[in-house]
């Protein structure tokens, strides 16, 4: 799709790997070892269940944030990326300190950067914070970044860069640990290193896709299956509708909301929400009576834990139309229940619905970010444009839309 407002993915990757080569050469005087990349995601239903215990089932996007690296043994880590002013951010592994405490000079720098959630290179420096902490020996590296996952949709450039960082670093050092590993130092980097209590389904997403699959995630043991999801064979298409709206209320509203669901477990006396079975469900609701917020909170996840379930059994039957529904569904429960849609991903699942599409819902943490949309092949295009009318109609800043076919996880380019 190319008219409306779409956008090409990421395209000529063997281009953009040059590019990122070159780029490091000029900023390090030298050629990289290697380069790696890690991509962006989609998470087609389970949303806001993976701090509860519960299932996810992300997808990789084509979109992807390179890192051109070479190693280093002297205990010195250089920071570039092509994405942010501010040159080189120079730091040594032996000091770094997780926010809010001191940290390094040069990390503070980075961090007084116009970046949300603090400066960028708290991500890769996290990255290799935590791997010190699991007693990892990681002597230092120069890395140079280039990446083709827009920031702050709701599409998890974070999880790139950190898991770009972690597979580079893994393989400069000879750390040996696998996907599933790296995603969980690549967590903990951004937990507690960043400060963003993010759940496990991001980074996990970046390590452990393939492509041509969702990825049928439990939180809980990690367990996951990669699931078949062949759209263009069956003649359809996920877009991605950007709103490019990230509304204030994100951060505080995430920890509220988990804060919420955190009481909804100690209320009913489970572990985590994700031990409420579907089937007790009205029970439940009648115990919460007394707590319509938590109560409400509670009906998103056990509905939401049901859909993926739902959704995994008829993409096992190969019914991929069916999700459509359970798509609308989530949306629905997102806003009504967690409440952390937004005018613009309402706007987004409305319009696209009522131009024929299968089902939409917003995706990622909400109020803002982007909406994903199933449609026949053969209405995308109209699809695409009565959403793009109906942004510019209500006012809001044109939606950037693109089509996500599932990409592959994290892998070394060279
Ligand atoms: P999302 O993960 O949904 O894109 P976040 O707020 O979690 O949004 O992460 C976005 C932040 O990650 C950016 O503000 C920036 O600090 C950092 N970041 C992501 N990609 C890059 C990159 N290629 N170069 C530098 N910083 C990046
Ligand atoms: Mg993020």
């Amino acid at each position: 799709m190319t008219a409306h407002g779409a956008v090409t993915p990421a395209t000529g990757h063997a281009q953009r790997a040059r590019h990122a080569a070159e780029r490091f050469a000029a900023v390090y005087g030298a050629a990289p070892t290697g380069l790696w990349a890690a991509p962006g995601r989609v998470n087609l239903i389970g949303e806001h269940t993976d701090y509860n215990d519960g299932f996810v089932m992300p997808l990789a996007l084509p979109h992807t944030t390179i890192a051109a690296a070479s190693a280093r043994t002297d205990g010195v880590l250089r920071l570039h990326s092509g994405g942010v002013g501010g040159g080189i951010v120079e730091l040594r592994t032996d000091a770094l300190r997780p926010a809010p405490g001191p940290a390094s000079e040069a990390l503070e720098r980075s961090r007084g950067g116009a970046q949300r959630s603090g400066g960028w290179a708290a991500y890769p420096a996290g990255v290799v914070w935590a791997m010190q902490e699991a007693g990892l020996s990681v002597g230092g590296a120069d890395l140079h970044f280039e990446s083709t996952v827009p920031t702050g949709a709701g599409l998890s450039s974070s999880a790139a860069l950190e898991v770009a960082t972690a597979l580079a670093l893994n393989d400069l050092h000879a750390l040996g640990q696998q996907s599933q590993r790296l995603a969980q130092l690549a967590q903990r980097a951004e937990n507690a290193f960043v400060g963003v209590p993010c759940g496990i389904m991001d980074q996990t997403a970046a390590a452990c896709c393939t492509a041509g699959h969702a990825l049928f995630l439990d939180t809980r043991d990690l367990t996951r299956r990669q699931i078949p999801f062949d759209l263009a064979g069956e003649g359809l298409r996920l877009l991605v509708v950007d709103t490019r709206v990230q509304h204030e209320l994100g951060d505080g509203a995430y920890a509220e909301r988990r804060a919420g669901c955190e009481r909804g477990a100690r209320a009913l006396g489970v572990r985590a929400l994700r031990d409420v079975p579907y089937a007790h469900l009205p029970e439940v609701l009648v115990e919460l009576a007394h707590d319509p917020v938590v109560q409400a909170l509670v009906r998103h996840i056990v509905t939401e834990n049901h859909r993926v379930e739902e959704v995994v059994a008829h993409l096992d039957a190969g019914r991929i139309r069916a999700i459509g529904p359970l798509l609308t569904a989530g949306h629905a429960s997102l806003r009504d229940d967690f409440a952390i849609s937004c005018p613009e991903l309402d706007l987004a699942v409305d319009a696209a619905r009522e131009a024929g599409a299968l089902g939409a819902r917003m995706t990622g943490g909400g109020f803002g970010g982007s909406a994903i949309v199933l449609v026949e092949e053969a209405d995308a295009t109209e699809v695409g444009a009565a959403v793009t009318e109906a942004f510019a109609a209500a006012g809001h800043a044109r939606p950037r839309i693109f089509e996500a076919v599932p990409g592959a996880g994290a892998h070394r380019i060279e």
